[in-house]
């Protein structure tokens, strides 16, 4: 893929927008993208470098993914509303073409990773509860203030957040950036470096002169999953995250794609065609709050020769929530290549019922009373009709989002102070 229109290939030490980004190492890649962790020489600080793909289609997506970054960084002035921050962009030729890149603020691994590396055993609710919140935070914002869909919410899309220390300040953080090529690592490239880079490549090793030889992780960085035979602790670790990848997102009054997010995290509306809106998300984000919870993804449909995954998927779906009313089976326009008229699957036909709550018992551990709680919070948020959903910011004032624990207490106090201060 590293060939014309495809990925630009970058090396450690290599140098970005007139030399003001220092590439440092790969963060992680996309199917349209290589994201890498830069050094800001303008700002001595840390940040994600996402480079996309030089052929046309994949500058249109970046350009694309820039409209809606920048839309919900002009909104969120103080950045306190979960949401990547995008802190620039430019355009950046090498030997494939041009690309387009997004310079993001620096964030940590993925609650997919950090569902891994918990074993697959689920998280501590009081955790759980604080990625919630922050993932609620996000699509309120998203939906009520700016009017777009996210439109592909999952635990890969949600970002632990680095610490401010570790971002801004490479002295505390421990992390010495690399400011030119290392040796051996020659491409010609370091002759061509202009005045201005030179410049800015002193002002940048003023900044980190004094950095120590001491070398740590970043917080929001976790360690290699699977090494260890004992629990891991997350104790004590602030669980705050944001929301990225906007490659998919859209005006909630202006769609274009008909099939939208990933299989697994895919609401019953968009599997049938009927029509979508804000609540998709919703339906997402409580497939990713029963996976935070469990360990385990709430659907993983899987197609056979009797019938394809849409109609697997549609049966989990009804052996969790019940049947789906008629009126929704039958109102989309792919429902009859699954139901009959009577509302039935049409190649799936006996389903095995099972309860939220107890699978919720049975697949985590949490306690019978735990359970039933977290059930009656997601619940909702899982209603075949679209509408009957909780709105994410219903969730945050839901009994279960607020709910006193040692962790929760400084926030609730906080809510209960602002209840005062309207009533
Ligand atoms: P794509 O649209 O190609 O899927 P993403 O925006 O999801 O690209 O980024 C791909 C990967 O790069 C992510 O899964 C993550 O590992 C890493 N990444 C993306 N943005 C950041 C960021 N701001 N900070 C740290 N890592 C990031
Ligand atoms: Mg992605």
């Amino acid at each position: 893929a590293y060939r014309k229109g495809g990925y630009h290939a970058v090396r450690i030490g290599d140098p970005f927008s007139g030399g003001r980004y220092i590439a440092q190492r790969k963060l992680g890649w996309g199917q349209f993208s290589t994201v890498w962790l830069a050094f800001d020489t303008l700002t001595s600080s840390y940040v994600a470098l996402k480079i996309q793909k030089s052929a046309q289609q994949f500058a249109q997506a970046a350009l694309h993914e820039i409209e809606f970054l920048s839309a919900a960084a002009d909104g969120d002035v103080e950045n306190t509303k979960c949401v990547v921050r995008l802190i620039d962009h430019f355009k950046h030729t090498g030997p494939n073409g041009q690309h387009l890149c997004m310079v993001l603020e620096f964030l940590g691994d993925s609650l997919l990773r950090l569902i891994r590396y918990n074993r697959y055993k689920g998280l501590k609710l009081d955790k759980v509860r604080e990625i919630c919140r922050c993932i609620l935070t996000g699509l309120d914002y998203l939906h009520r203030e700016l009017g777009m869909i996210h439109s592909d919410l999952k635990p890969e899309n949600i970002l632990l957040c680095s610490t401010i220390d570790s971002a801004k300040d490479p002295v505390r953080s421990g992390v010495t950036p690399v400011l030119e090529k290392p040796e051996g690592n020659a491409n010609g490239g370091a002759s061509t470096m202009n005045m201005i880079e030179k410049k800015l490549k002193r002002r940048a090793k003023r900044a980190v002169a004094k950095i120590s030889e001491r070398r740590g992780s970043m917080v929001g960085t976790l360690g290699e999953e699977g090494s260890s035979k004992t629990e891991r602790c997350l104790d004590g670790i602030d669980m705050r995250c944001k929301v990225v990848d906007f490659g998919n997102a859209c005006w909630a009054d202006k769609q274009f794609a008909e099939e939208i997010q990933t299989r697994q995290y895919r609401a019953p509306e968009v599997i049938l065609k009927s029509g979508y809106s804000f609540s998709v998300d919703m339906w997402s984000f409580g497939c990713t709050a029963f996976e935070l919870v469990t360990g385990d993804m709430l659907f993983a449909p899987r197609g056979c020769i009797d019938y394809e995954e849409d109609e697997d998927h549609l049966a989990m779906m009804m052996e969790l929530l019940g049947k789906m009313p008629r009126k929704i089976a039958i109102g989309g326009g792919k429902s009859k290549e699954f139901f009959d008229r009577h509302g039935d699957l049409k190649r799936i036909r006996r389903l095995k019922f099972r309860e939220l709550e107890q699978i919720l018992i049975d697949k985590s551990k949490l306690t019978e009373a735990e359970a039933k709680e977290f059930a009656e919070f997601l619940r909702p948020i899982l209603e075949f009709a679209p509408d009957k959903r909780p709105t994410a910011q219903q969730c945050l004032e839901h009994p279960w989002m607020n709910v006193k624990t040692q962790n929760n207490e400084d926030h609730v106090e906080a809510q209960m102070n602002n209840l005062h201060m309207k009533g």
